[in-house]
């Protein structure tokens, strides 16, 4: 089978949810993908953050591998022996009290809901079923039906309804306006440090560190989703970092894994994940032994290797060789670590075809909103591999 079958198969029995770039990969190794043409391509997508220690990192699989032997799946009807490991590595990482580990990152936004809710009710003594969060223009949290409630992308809503009560919406980066959506019946505030889908918009400096201030004032719990922020990408440990703040509750998911099984998780305090009694929540696979194992060696990767600086210093070297282009179809580059955004202006004709240019000089990178082109890859890449990237960017980014 060649390409044009594979994608002919899949367009005839898949439901058509995506619009992938037309490359069907068979393997990968760190930041390099190679199709079933034998074609190769340097990632810069890095699976949305999930592989930021580079695809197929041997520690990680050979952790992955050893657990597979042992013990998969025993359910939280009964403990295994990696989940306790892996709630006290990720507390002493990060200085959370607790975890709460599920798979997706859709399902980690869910139970965060769900505790500030509860904490809403139960801790804070907001009347019952009166609860409000707010979220922020611009926002991407996942696909279920309460998350996309709170989206203000049209067609992650259009057909979905009805949605579900109890949300709220502010313009991201506008401090003012969430003091004034606050209520006395507002629970909680959630907020990506740096959208990540919405396009890599870091938002104005200070705004973090406001927000929080204004929750804390108003005792309103404040969540930051990093499930793609988080663990490295932004060239710290998580984004919320560079304002010096700490978020009640933190979301994290994708790279917790290193894109090698589904793991994501809620850390907080006491106070918040203490919320939840036996039978309040659940999931038949969160927490299971071999996503655990997975996990924590995906974490030492992380630190071990230094990912994290890495991705400062190469993010910085990065957006300057970005900025180095003068091509006049760039409206902004921007970004924080290797999580970085390229803005074309309306008149460019969108980013798809500079993505699809992109794909025929061997990068995969992809559009985000229209006219966003996201340069993401995994953390082990090198000052070498990003100036063979640059060439080719240069180009693209000089088309007519
Ligand atoms: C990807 C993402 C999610 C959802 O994660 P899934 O694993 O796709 O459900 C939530 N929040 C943010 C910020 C994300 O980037």
């Amino acid at each position: 089978m060649n390409t044009q079958d594979y994608i002919a198969m899949e367009e005839k029995y898949g439901a058509h949810n995506y619009h992938p770039l037309d490359v069907v990969i068979e393997d990968a190794k760190g930041i390099w993908v190679t199709d079933v043409d034998g074609n190769k391509y340097m990632d810069c997508l890095a699976a949305y953050s999930a592989v930021n220690q580079g695809h197929c990192h041997p520690r990680i699989v050979n952790a992955l591998k050893e657990q597979a032997d042992k013990v998969t799946l025993t359910s939280r009807a009964f403990r295994n022996s990696q989940l306790p490991l892996l709630y006290k590595e990720l507390s002493e990482l990060t200085g959370y009290e607790m975890v709460l580990p599920m798979n997706s990152g859709a399902e980690a936004v869910e139970t965060i809901l769900k505790a500030a809710r509860k904490w809403a009710y139960k801790v804070k003594g907001v009347e019952d079923g009166k609860a409000e969060i707010i979220a922020c223009t611009n926002n991407f949290a996942g696909r279920t039906i309460s998350i996309v409630t709170f989206s203000t992308e049209e067609q992650y809503k259009d057909g979905f309804g009805p949605f579900t009560p109890g949300f709220k919406i502010v313009e991201y980066g506008n401090a003012k306006e969430l003091e004034e959506a606050i209520t006395p019946n507002t629970a909680a505030f959630i907020v990506e440090p740096i959208q990540g889908e919405g396009g890599v918009v870091v938002p104005p400096e200070g705004y973090l560190k406001e927000a929080y201030e204004i929750c804390k004032k108003n005792n309103v719990l404040l969540i930051a989703d990093e499930i793609q922020s988080g663990l490295g990408r932004s060239g710290k440990l998580f984004a919320f970092e560079y304002e010096g703040v700490r978020p009640d509750a933190v979301t994290i998911g994708k790279a917790l894994s290193g894109g090698l099984y589904p793991v994501s998780a809620v850390l907080a305090n006491k106070e918040v994940l203490g919320v939840f009694n036996p039978g309040d929540h659940g999931s038949t696979f969160g927490g299971n032994p071999l996503g655990a194992a997975v996990a924590r060696e995906a974490l030492k990767v992380l630190i071990e290797e230094n990912l994290i600086e890495k991705s400062y210093e190469l993010g910085k070297y990065f957006r300057e060789q970005l900025r180095n282009v003068n091509s006049k179809h760039v409206k902004e580059i921007r970004g924080k670590g290797l999580f970085i955004g390229v803005e074309l202006n309306k008149e460019a004709g969108g980013a798809r075809r500079f993505c699809e240019a992109l794909m025929g000089k061997g990068i995969l990178a992809k559009e985000t909103h229209e006219n966003v082109i996201r340069f993401a890859p995994p953390l082990v890449i090198t000052k070498d591999e990003i100036d063979w990237a640059m060439e080719r960017i240069k180009d693209v980014l000089l088309i007519d």
